[in-house]
């Protein structure tokens, strides 16, 4: 199984991902994990992520572009062949239970994005056809840990 995860804090993952079973099934094969740094994917010298909401609303989002274009680049083949799925984090999205987590771990591959600031551009769950996913009822301040939640109940 393959996770790969979309972020502006790439390190935030270090700790998670080398320690405890998550070392040992990445060790063995059992488990690809890649964290991918979306300010890559930005073309401007700031590497800006965020932008006004498109059509309108209070605060910034992350700009759909350089997500888009992350997920597409790392991810092209998407369909249901290929087994395949785009998960972004969202306080707002299906809750995470242990079915979903049962569900998830049928997949051969899972992408996930992590948001920040206000959330991410609306636009980028059409452009990705992407589920959105919560993991409870409360409102983090960004996708990194609901993104660690998920790879650990699902890997
Ligand atoms: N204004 C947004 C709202 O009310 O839903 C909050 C955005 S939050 C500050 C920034 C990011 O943290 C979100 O885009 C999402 O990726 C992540 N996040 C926050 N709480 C979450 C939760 N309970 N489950 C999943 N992701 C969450």
């Amino acid at each position: 199984m393959r996770f790969d995860i979309f972020t502006i804090f790439p390190s935030m993952f270090d700790g998670f991902l080398t320690e405890s079973i998550l070392k040992r099934a990445r060790e063995q094969n059992l488990l690809e994990i890649d964290i991918h740094d979306i300010r890559d994917w930005t073309t401007d010298r700031h590497r800006s992520v965020d932008d006004y909401p498109y059509g309108g609303g209070a605060g910034m989002v992350m700009m759909a572009p350089p997500v888009v274009e992350a997920v597409e680049a790392t991810m092209p083949v998407r369909s249901d062949g290929d087994n395949s799925e785009v998960i972004l984090l969202s306080a707002a999205g299906e809750r995470f239970t242990q079915e979903l987590a049962i569900e998830l771990a049928t997949r051969a591959r899972i992408g996930l994005v992590c948001g920040h600031y206000e959330g991410i551009d609306q636009r980028v769950v059409e452009l990705l056809g992407a589920r959105e996913v919560s993991i409870g009822d409360y409102v983090l301040t960004g996708g990194e840990l609901p993104a660690a939640v998920i790879v650990d109940a699902v890997g």
